[in-house]
C-alpha cells in the first residue's frame, strides 16, 4: 500500500491535468464517440478520421460529462471533514486535533496524504467512488498522522481499531492492482497518437 505521510507536491490543476486523460484514434469507429473512466484516467475515443479542431471541441466536453456524472456520487470535502471528525471520535478519542482541511488531489502514487505542520490532508482523487469502508480507512489512516508522524507501534496500535482494514486493505490492493494490470495495454499503445 502506498500511504505515506509526505506531501508529494502534487500538482492541481484547474482543467484538465497532463497524463491524466488519454484520446485514442480509432479506425473501427466512424462516428461514435465514447469516454470512460480507467483508474485515475479518463479515456476518449474519438474516430480516427476526426478533425483536430473537432477533437478539441470535443474532449473536454467529454470529459466534462464524465467529471460531473462522478462529482455528484462524490463526497464533498465538508462531508469528509465530517466522516473524519466521527472517525477520530469514536475510535480515537485521545487524539483531539482536527484537520484543518481535506481535499481530493490527483494523486497516483498514494492514497492520501498528511502534513502535520498545518493539519492538511489530501486523499487520492482514485478514491472519489470508493466503497466508504475503503475511503473510511485512509482518512482514518491520515488523521492518525495529526498525532503519530510515522508507521510505529503507536501509530499501528490506533490504525488496528478501524474494523473493516483488512476488507479496505484488499479493496486497495486489488485496486492498485487492477491499475497496473491495466497501465499500458497493448491496444493503446498502439492507437494512441495523442495526449489531451
Ligand atoms: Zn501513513
Amino acid at each position: 500500500m502506498a500511504l505515506e505521510n509526505l506531501d508529494d507536491g502534487d500538482l492541481t490543476l484547474p482543467g484538465i491535468s497532463e497524463g491524466e486523460i488519454i484520446v485514442i484514434r480509432s479506425a473501427r469507429r466512424k462516428r461514435n464517440i465514447s469516454a470512460y473512466r480507467q483508474g485515475g484516467r479518463i479515456i476518449v475515443s474519438i474516430p480516427a478520421r476526426m478533425s483536430k479542431a473537432d477533437e478539441h471541441a470535443i474532449v473536454p466536453e467529454m470529459i466534462a460529462k464524465i467529471r460531473s456524472q462522478e462529482s455528484a456520487r462524490t463526497p464533498s470535502e465538508e462531508v469528509l471533514l465530517q466522516r473524519t471528525d466521527e472517525l477520530l471520535a469514536s475510535l480515537a478519542p485521545e487524539i483531539t486535533s482536527r484537520p484543518a482541511s481535506i481535499n481530493w488531489r490527483p494523486m497516483r502514487e498514494r492514497w492520501g496524504s498528511c502534513t502535520s505542520v498545518d493539519r492538511t490532508i489530501r486523499i487520492s482523487d482514485r478514491l472519489k467512488l470508493a466503497p466508504d469502508y475503503a475511503l473510511d480507512y485512509v482518512l482514518f489512516h491520515e488523521a492518525i498522522h495529526l498525532q503519530h508522524f510515522d508507521h510505529g507501534p503507536e501509530f499501528t496500535e490506533v490504525l488496528g481499531r478501524f474494523e473493516g482494514a483488512e476488507l479496505a486493505s484488499a479493496y486497495l490492493d486489488g485496486y492498485e492492482a487492477a491499475e497496473r494490470a491495466m497501465a499500458e495495454p497493448v491496444e493503446l499503445k498502439k492507437l494512441r497518437t495523442n495526449r489531451g
